[in-house]
């Protein structure tokens, strides 16, 4: 009997002991591969000895000073190390705990911005139909995913949102990618002139969308024509980058091969790979000035901002993701992981789709290939492929995605930049047994 209020489950799950490169073993001693990197979090694997040391001396240094008062080294150079590899017009890093933190400074700090220019009427935002951007109640009343805000409705400020860039439900037969990319994109112009343009504070997508729909890209063009949508109606364009930045899609931001710059963008998950919570809003040198040279205070905050220990930790592991080369190799590992699936899931019956980038794929399962008609919710095939994968030692992540709030129709693969070869074929073979057991 445990207090441990556990989320995910009404037992007791297994007990993790220790982590070793890209396995976590449990107290019994059994190996899981971590498919999924935990949440998209472990991009170095469980057990990298230089952020353990970078930890263990800032720790015995100073662990925390709190920024009412000080700025810290660690802070301050992984600040300038994210600077350096950002987004051209990026120019601060404000840093947070976590991606829902993360999300939630973009929103206010878009928000104060049009306070600090003087367009008060700018006070919603629009994002996109089954998104997720953090589980605090302004992340959460942004996001489009209907099945996470049902609970707690209503939300504290609705939010609006257009259909999302997703070529495999989304194209029609007789259009071209670039053609689809224009006509789903213009969704934003039409919904800003529906609800104002001078009423709209930003527009918030993932680049490659993750929990809600299975490591999504968006088409080329897709991004650039949201950006001059964006730029024309003065709205902000704020990507979240939490679960595809990092090196996850095999460049350090997602955007980078969209080919264009948001005005803030937010990164959590593998900026502290696991092995310190922390997470950072970006933003433009525009939207910083706007408090500098106004009121000169952005007024909001958390206890553990640069928290010193966490920012050490995060420091390594960008320079591990940049210098140390470790985002080409999730390029690299992340094209034969996509080969391995194809080769294994193809012609299966029920994958509809393989999609992804770098070490972020997702398998679209279907009841019906032609049809791409989905299992019916009640079926929990997904929930099912999962228990199966985690009982023969594969772990993947552990939300299932909705299609309008339905459960069951993806599987997202993220595991850590390191892994070998042999072990994608581990993974392959451990989740295509768990689709044997579970759909044949
Ligand atoms: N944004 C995105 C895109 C996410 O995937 C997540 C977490 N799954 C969050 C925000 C929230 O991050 P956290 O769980 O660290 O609060």
């Amino acid at each position: 009997m445990t207090h441990v209020f556990h989320r995910h489950s009404r037992t007791t799950p297994p007990r993790a002991a220790r982590g070793e490169g890209a396995y976590i073993i449990d107290t019994d001693g059994k190996r899981y591969l971590d498919g999924s990197g935990g949440a998209a979090v472990s991009c170095l694997g469980h057990s990298d000895p230089e952020v353990i040391a970078a930890i263990t001396e800032q720790v015995s240094t100073l662990a925390f000073a709190h920024t009412g008062f000080f700025t810290t080294e660690p802070a301050e150079r992984l600040a300038d190390r994210l600077i350096a590899h950002a987004p051209e017009g990026i120019e601060k890093v404000y840093f947070v705990s976590g991606g829902s933190e993360a999300v939630e400074t973009a929103l206010k700090m878009a928000r104060q911005y049009f306070v600090e220019t003087g367009e008060v009427t700018r006070t919603r935002f629009i994002a996109r139909r089954q998104s997720y951007h953090g589980n605090t109640l302004g992340a959460l009343a942004t996001g489009g995913n209907a099945w996470r805000r049902a609970p707690f409705a209503p939300l504290m400020a609705e939010s609006f949102h257009i259909a999302p860039c997703y070529e495999y439900r989304g194209i029609e037969s007789n259009e071209s990618l670039e053609d689809y990319g224009l006509r789903v994109a213009n969704e934003l112009e039409a919904e800003l002139l529906r609800l104002g343009p001078e009423t709209v504070i930003g527009f918030v997508a993932e680049p490659v969308v993750g929990a809600t729909m299975g490591a999504v890209p968006a088409v080329p063009g897709y991004f650039k024509r949201i950006r001059e949508i964006c730029d024309r109606y003065g709205i902000l364009l704020i990507l979240d980058e939490v679960m595809c930045g990092m090196g996850r899609t095999g460049t350090l931001f997602a955007c980078e091969q969209d080919g264009i710059s948001p005005d803030i963008v937010t990164i959590a998950k593998g900026l502290g790979a696991g092995y310190q919570p922390i997470g950072a809003t970006l933003c433009s040198g525009k939207i910083h000035d706007a408090f500098a040279n106004g009121s000169g205070f952005f007024q909001h905050g958390h206890t553990y901002i640069g928290h010193a220990t966490a920012c050490a930790a995060a420091d390594v592991v960008v320079s591990k993701l940049t210098e140390g080369g470790l985002t080409a190799r999730a390029a690299e590992m992340g094209d034969k992981l996509d080969a391995a699936l194809r080769a294994s899931f193809g012609d299966h019956p029920h994958i509809g789709d393989i999609r992804g980038r770098g070490m972020f794929r997702g398998l679209e399962i279907v009841a019906d290939r032609e049809t791409k008609t989905p299992f019916e919710p009640e079926r929990a095939i997904n929930k099912k492929i999962k228990a199966a994968a985690f009982e023969a030692g594969l772990i993947c992540y552990p939300m299932g995605g909705t299609i309008d709030g339905r459960l069951g129709d993806h599987v997202l693969l993220a595991p850590p930049f390191i892994l070998e070869d042999a072990q994608i074929g581990e993974l392959v073979d451990k989740l295509s047994m768990a689709f044997a057991q579970v759909i044949g």
